[in-house]
């Protein structure tokens, strides 16, 4: 297989992704384009503001906004002054682009910020989201969309009638070797694709987090890290599935997951005859794989899900390569591009609901025991 050996072929692949995903196919007849993008040398650069500075934004998101293309951090949102001083020294943002939770209204008057990126933990997406909406901002809401359809459905009919774009942060989907796995089944390299196996989850630690909170969190390792599992077997059997069976294992630990599930095993049935079996849980670290088994041959990445040093292989020895790349990075200048080109992400908000549609259909699965079917 010809490995992805620069930025225009991981481009290329970038735009047979997005082309190959029926899923996602948001109806956005008029993008109404508010959208004033700053020139920075040669590049037209979108300002994107990070509501919530914990540890993705910290770590991941201020740093990768450095490394994009079409992007500059413009602005912030934090309920914490300290951080609100460190954030303006480090990254040079005037003050007038530094809000709180309860001040992102007035975004609506500042030009410098077109995109706005939600942060937070999972249940106050929809709240953040709805008032980047309605302050006339394009949304990037990090996964899971939120913790009910119900929200997710509220977040898409804001940003429609904001007329933005509302896209979700499904990261992998602009990770250069999950496209050559894409690739491959597509192009049925080792012919089709039957079986898919998925797995993803780390040891959790602080038993206070919010992650262990089912109000703010929706849901153990599956809301979190399992939705890459979910993603992983969408991406490849290009569909959504029809069915779903989830089994939460006895908990080792009763007491700190006494309000999510520690672990979860999970099946999911699609309509073209693929199935996929996948783990995720909160009680080890290192699992972290995805391996698709076709006719004449598997095909695989481990690990699979981290944010650096994905690696690919093929049971028949031929590379399954591609270049490593900050997928936040990637992930942000395609949702920039959407923007800037008046194009539809491929990773829209009807994505992500569908996802939290399955996963409350796998938590319905383990409580009842039965198979739950989706239409
Ligand atoms: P975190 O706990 O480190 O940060 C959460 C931020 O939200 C903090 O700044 C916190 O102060 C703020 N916050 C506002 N209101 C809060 C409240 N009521 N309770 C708790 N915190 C509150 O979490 P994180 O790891 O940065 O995750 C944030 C979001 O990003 C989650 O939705 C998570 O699923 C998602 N995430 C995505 C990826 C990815 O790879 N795409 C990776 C990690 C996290």
């Amino acid at each position: 297989m010809e490995p992805i050996s620069s930025r225009r072929d991981f481009l290329r692949m970038t735009a047979i992704a997005a082309a190959g995903l029926p899923l996602a196919r948001p109806l956005i007849p008029s993008i109404a384009h508010r959208v004033t993008p700053t020139t920075v040398g040669q590049e037209r650069k979108l300002g994107f503001a990070l509501v919530g500075l914990g540890n993705l934004s910290t770590h991941q998101l201020a740093p990768a906004l450095q490394k994009t293309k079409y992007c500059r951090l413009a602005g912030i949102v934090t309920g914490t002054p300290i951080k609100a001083a460190t954030w303006k020294d480090r990254y040079g943002i005037p003050d007038r682009s530094i809000y709180s939770y309860d001040t992102m209204e007035r975004m609506a008057d500042n030009r410098d910020i077109d995109v706005v990126h939600i942060v937070t933990p999972n249940a106050l997406h929809a709240r953040d989201t709805i008032k980047a909406a309605r302050a006339g901002k394009h949304v990037l809401c990090e996964k899971p969309m939120e913790v009910s359809t119900e929200k997710c459905q509220q977040m898409i009919d804001e940003v429609k009638k904001a007329g933005r774009q509302l896209a979700i942060g499904y990261r992998c989907r602009f990770e250069p070797h999950h496209l050559a796995m894409l690739r491959v089944a597509k192009e049925k390299e080792s012919g089709d694709v039957r079986l898919i196996e998925a797995a993803y989850g780390f040891a959790i630690g602080d038993p206070t987090q919010w992650r262990l909170n089912r109000a703010l969190a929706g849901g153990g390792p599956l809301m979190d890290v399992g939705i890459y599992a979910v993603q992983f077997a969408e991406m490849l059997a290009e569909q959504y599935p029809v069915a779903v069976t989830g089994m939460t294992p006895i908990k080792s630990d009763p007491v700190k997951f006494k309000d999510v599930e520690e672990s979860m095993t999970f099946e999911l049935k699609f309509a073209n005859g693929i199935s996929a079996s996948c783990t995720t849980t909160y009680k080890v670290n290192g699992l972290d794989r995805a391996t698709a088994y076709a006719e004449r041959g598997s095909f695989g990445l481990t690990p699979a899900f981290d944010y650096y040093g994905i690696k690919g292989w093929r049971s028949d020895g031929k590379p399954l390569d591609a270049p490593q790349v900050d997928q936040f990075a990637t992930e942000m200048d395609n949702f920039a591009e959407c923007i800037i080109n008046n194009r539809p992400t491929s990773v829209a908000g009807e994505m992500g609901l569908r996802d939290v549609r399955t996963m409350m259909a796998l938590y319905e699965s383990a409580r009842t025991g039965r198979t739950v079917a989706l239409a």
